[in-house]
């Protein structure tokens, strides 16, 4: 089939490029040891600091997220060291990989996939550990597989309360710049992020905001490391330069992304995000689906997982969406293969994209034969116009950037 007008892309990153992104990186590439990148340099990696919501540096590298998780372990820690992490899902499950590839000694607190990880599993696991064998929890903040959140404030909350002094480690990479995040207000050392979901960017950028705490952890960890050392980046961060080739264009589609945020405002970036998962479970439920996050506490406003009916393959659903739709969906990650698919709804989004998104899953549902009840997309219209945001919250004064 010919497609016409734009492709959907409502997978949970990539995720959709803002023209005004797309034409901000569409120029010459420049010296990155001359003056202009010099500016561009500091631009960005002081911006950055707003949207991680901390007075710490922010390191970046020319990689995919996962980069920046091993970037996290290599920078911090040694060998036989002991961490504590949850099973949240897919991505939980791939961290844990990178641990032990290193040499780490992970407990892992197992999880059914469905919700968030348990601050009083994190309490309970530290107040035990009297030695403090235990150096890092690290924990997924969205876990983009399942579509369920962790609360980085109560585990920090339930460090506090056993009195543990491990490094705190959170991959934020499907949550920053959509849903509410605060480095240094939830004590948090080592945060992960990367390009291609909440900021609007193509894939290639990943992100480690660092404490002041790990930066310590840095001086005594005995991971060997190069590309991903910290104290290598912040030297020539100072003036803006980088110790190695930077990925110049994309830094200035990263400039023209700070600037849209800081117009919206980072709350009502929130907001938007908010609203449009609502809109989204409204619309599942109404088709009579399930929402695959079973606590409703730990709804992700990045994205939606939908469980399909038994029987039903949401992997042809999906294919049947994209070949006459055009419109890409999340597939289900290992375990949850063809049992449900993910609703995308970050970053460079809208009303009308979530109606058509909408649109297209509920005319799928029709063309494969999934039984369902119609009304999904109206249940969705209703909810959108009467949680429109009002002009005041809009016009809200932005904090975006410095
Ligand atoms: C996308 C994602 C990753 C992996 O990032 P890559 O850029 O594919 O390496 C890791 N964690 C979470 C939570 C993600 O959503």
């Amino acid at each position: 089939m010919i497609h016409t007008g734009r492709h959907f892309l409502q997978i949970p990153g990539p995720t959709n490029v803002p023209d005004r992104v797309l034409r901000a990186m569409d120029r010459p590439v420049i010296d990155h040891r001359g003056p202009e990148f010099a500016k561009l340099g500091i631009e960005v990696l002081e911006g950055l600091k707003a949207i991680f919501k901390t007075e710490s540096p922010v390191v970046m590298y020319p990689s995919s997220g996962s980069g920046a998780w091993e970037a996290a372990i290599v920078n911090t820690l040694s060998p036989g060291d002991r961490v504590l992490m949850f099973e949240t899902g897919h991505f939980s499950n791939l961290w844990r990989d990178i641990a032990l590839r290193h040499g780490l000694t992970v407990d892992y607190v197992s999880g059914d996939w469905r919700r968030g990880a348990r601050p009083a599993d994190a309490e309970q696991r530290l107040k035990e550990d009297k030695a403090h064998a235990i150096k890092a929890v690290m924990v997924v903040h969205n876990e983009t597989s399942t579509g369920a959140v962790s609360s980085i404030s109560e585990i920090r909350q339930a460090m506090d309360r056993a009195n543990h002094p491990a490094l705190l480690m959170v991959d934020t990479i499907s949550s920053l710049a959509s849903m509410d995040y605060r480095h240094d207000d939830w004590g948090v050392d080592v945060t992960v992020g990367g390009s291609q979901k909440g900021l609007m960017l193509p894939p290639g950028l990943s992100f480690n905001a660092v404490s002041d705490k790990a930066l310590a952890a840095n001086k005594t960890s005995k991971m060997p490391r190069y590309y991903w050392d910290w104290l290598e980046m912040l030297k020539p961060n100072h003036s803006g330069f980088f110790p190695y080739t930077p990925a110049t264009n994309l830094l200035w589609g990263l400039r023209e992304a700070l600037l849209m945020l800081h117009e919206e405002g980072l709350d009502n970036v929130f907001r938007r995000h908010d609203r449009h998962a609502e809109a989204t479970r409204t619309a599942v439920r109404s088709w009579g689906l399930e929402v695959w996050c079973a606590d409703p506490k730990d709804y992700s406003s990045s994205l939606t997982a939908v469980l399909m009916p038994q029987g039903h393959s949401a992997d042809r659903l999906r294919e049947i969406i994209l070949e006459n739709f055009d419109m890409s969906l999340g597939t289900g990650l290992p375990k949850l293969a063809g049992k449900v698919f993910r609703i995308g709804h970050l970053g460079h989004f809208n009303d009308l994209m979530l109606a058509g998104a909408l649109g297209g899953v509920e005319m799928g549902l029709r063309l494969a034969d999934v039984p369902h009840k119609s009304g999904g997309v109206t249940a969705a219209l209703n909810n959108l116009a009467t949680t429109i945001q009002s002009k005041d919250q809009i016009n809200r004064p932005a904090s975006v950037l410095a």
